[in-house]
């Protein structure tokens, strides 16, 4: 029989009363996920539910997470995208990100931690030795995937931008003598059409 271990955890699923998984500030998508996903087929029905975080500040990364919607039951408060508040579970759960499955176990580089206070799961149940070595895995896993997504993602997002200026580039040139007379006209419009239309009703109004 399994050796117990001193860190207890049996996810309530739906019998949850603080969805504290669901609700936590940023749920991280890595690129691991993005490939299990295609992997499985699931890419084009997650994908949409996921954004690309571009950085606020000097200290921020590029980042992938999890999109977001208000809560029905208190709309101050948000909730992963896929997370079905009528069923209280996660829409996606057999294919849930990463950080997902190894929560609420986290790892920093250098030690093991609960990543929420909240999580009325933690204390439940009994994990096994293995249990709790497939529970390290995960967070393991997940810190590293993290990593390298933080490292990846500005090159992948410098090669996807400089691809689009250069076909925008190439589009402006390709446009003919025609074209790129309108395309000047358009931009060098001080107003919207809207503006113009609006001015030329009340011109007739005058008149
Ligand atoms: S907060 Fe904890 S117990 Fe509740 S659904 Fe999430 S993992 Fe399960």
């Amino acid at each position: 029989m399994s050796e117990k271990s001193k860190y207890n955890f049996k996810c309530l699923e739906q019998q949850c009363t603080t969805i504290a998984c669901h609700i936590r500030p940023t749920i991280d998508v890595t690129l691991g996920d993005l490939t299990r996903w295609t992997t499985q087929g699931y890419l084009m029905n997650i994908l949409p539910g996921v954004s690309l975080k571009l950085p606020e500040s000097e200290k921020d990364l590029i980042s992938l997470e999890m999109m977001r919607k208000p809560l029905k039951s208190d709309p101050e408060k948000s909730a992963c995208v896929f997370f079905n508040e009528e069923a209280n579970g996660c829409e996606i759960r057999y294919s849930r990100p990463l950080s997902c499955r190894a929560y609420p176990l986290e790892y920093n580089g250098e030690k093991y931690y609960l990543s929420s206070k909240d999580c009325p799961g933690v204390g439940q149940g009994e994990v096994s030795k293995e249990a709790l070595q497939e529970a390290r895995d995960l967070a393991d896993q997940a810190f590293k995937e993290r990593g390298s997504t933080y490292t990846a993602l500005p090159a992948v997002y410098s090669i996807i931008m400089t691809q689009m200026i250069r076909q925008s580039t190439e589009a402006m040139k390709n446009l003919s003598e025609e074209d790129r007379k309108k395309m000047d006209e358009i931009m060098s419009k001080p107003k919207s059409s809207e503006d113009e239309e609006e001015s030329t009703k009340s011109e007739d109004t005058e008149d």
